[in-house]
């Protein structure tokens, strides 16, 4: 294996906090790793071995860059796929692999994907432009409301709108897209699935997420999610389904709809560390970011099971606030027990930028939940 207190190498494209996470299990380990991202402030920066400033989505950085590693790996998926493959075929370790890379940078891809795997995922219509599909809704082929989703580069919801009349298309950019059922959705739920180099394969129990009303992010993330034990049981063989479909190295972060009709729909994955897994540094017996870690480099997995419950609310910037952070009423924050925040390292703050998150641990998961609830209350993400 040769990464402990070795030269051997684990670069990762992208600096943001994932790659800081990631930098726990690394620096733990005396692993050697190499960071790449545009922002030479990024969160990654310190932790690393060696730190490169440069663009993730240009083809000779991301070769310049990988070439100097033994194993490559992401937390942002919005990099050179060509680049992966180039570099997978000159004998560097690319997880997740460049296909997987390829298939999810695509949403449109990525839906057509689950349709040739049967995997379930809501109806959908794939078109080339806004032309095309304006003129499908004049000729009746598709009729509102629907969920408009770009196929490229959206995230945290800014590439997906509802339609609900022909007013609502004028705001939508004018790319290829796809037209999706709008989902009665009873509850998010997201399950995280690892697999080794060897193929050895651990899920993390399901876990729910709780959406913030106007921005659409997530606000709170529960583990383990209030479901029944038929569904869990039914989102955990889907994530399998769809993990056995990609064949992924590394950890795979699956997004599922629980609808009110009681059916899992498959939304999207993450081939890296996630959000919705933060949970599992304090709750879990191992973190994704050191199960991520463990399938690189082909060691045997950890468990998966919760120690306790948690409930991880992110810190994201208020509202009318832009400049050099704050972070308001923390030590009344940690004058709580079980309480655990991780602070980024962005010292600039914008409404609804993610420049942290607490995670609460608690015997009990609606104690967890209340406490979230009061810190959420309590602290405040100001400018100074
Ligand atoms: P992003 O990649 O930007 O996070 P998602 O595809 O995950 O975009 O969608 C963001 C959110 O929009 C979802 O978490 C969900 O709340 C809502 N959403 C997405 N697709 C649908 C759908 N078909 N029906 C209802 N709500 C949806």
């Amino acid at each position: 294996m040769g990464y402990f207190s070795t030269t051997k190498t684990i670069g990762i494209l992208g600096g943001g906090q994932l790659g800081k996470m990631l930098l726990n299990t690394t620096r733990q380990w005396d692993i050697n790793t190499h960071v790449l991202d545009p922002n030479n402030l990024a969160p990654a920066r310190i932790g690393s071995n060696a730190f490169v400033q440069g663009d993730l989505m240009d083809y000779q950085t991301v070769i310049d860059f990988g070439e100097k590693v033994d194993i490559l790996t992401i937390e942002i998926e919005n990099v050179n796929a060509k680049a992966l493959a180039y570099l997978e075929k000159k004998g560097v370790q690319v997880y997740p692999q460049a296909a997987v890379i390829e298939i999810i940078q695509n949403k449109c891809r990525q839906k057509e994907f689950y349709k040739k795997n049967s995997i379930p995922t809501a109806p959908f219509q794939l078109f080339g432009s806004k032309e095309t599909l304006k003129d499908a809704i004049v000729r009746g082929l598709i009729s509102f409301p629907f969920v408009w989703k770009s196929e490229s580069m959206g995230y945290d919801g800014y590439g997906v709108k509802i339609i609900r009349s022909n007013q609502d298309l004028e705001t939508i950019n004018g790319g290829g897209c796809m037209a999706e059922d709008l989902v009665n959705i009873e509850k998010e739920i997201g399950v995280i699935v690892c697999r080794s180099v060897r193929g050895e394969t651990v899920n993390y129990p399901s876990v729910e997420m709780e959406f913030h009303p106007t921005s659409n992010q997530v606000e709170y993330v529960l583990s383990p999610a209030r479901i029944s034990k038929t569904i869990e049981k039914k989102a955990q063989e889907i994530a399998r389904q769809v993990s056995i479909a990609y064949r992924h190295v590394g950890l795979l972060a699956v997004e599922l709809f629980l609808t009110k009709e009681g059916e899992i729909w498959v939304n999207e994955v993450a081939p890296r560390p996630h959000n919705s897994g933060h949970y599992s540094i304090e709750a879990s017996y191992t973190s994704q970011f050191e199960q991520h870690i463990r399938a690189l480099l082909n060691l045997p997995l950890g468990s998966t099971d919760n120690k306790v419950s948690g409930v991880m609310v992110n810190l994201v910037g208020a509202q009318n606030h832009q400049g050099l952070v704050h972070y308001k009423n923390m030590e009344h924050v940690l004058g709580i027990e079980g309480v655990y925040p991780h602070i980024y390292g962005k010292k600039e703050t914008r409404p609804f930028r993610k420049m942290g998150h607490i995670t609460i641990v608690n015997k009990n998961l609606e104690t967890a939940r209340k406490i979230a609830e009061q810190v959420k209350e309590t602290i405040e993400v100001i400018s100074i």
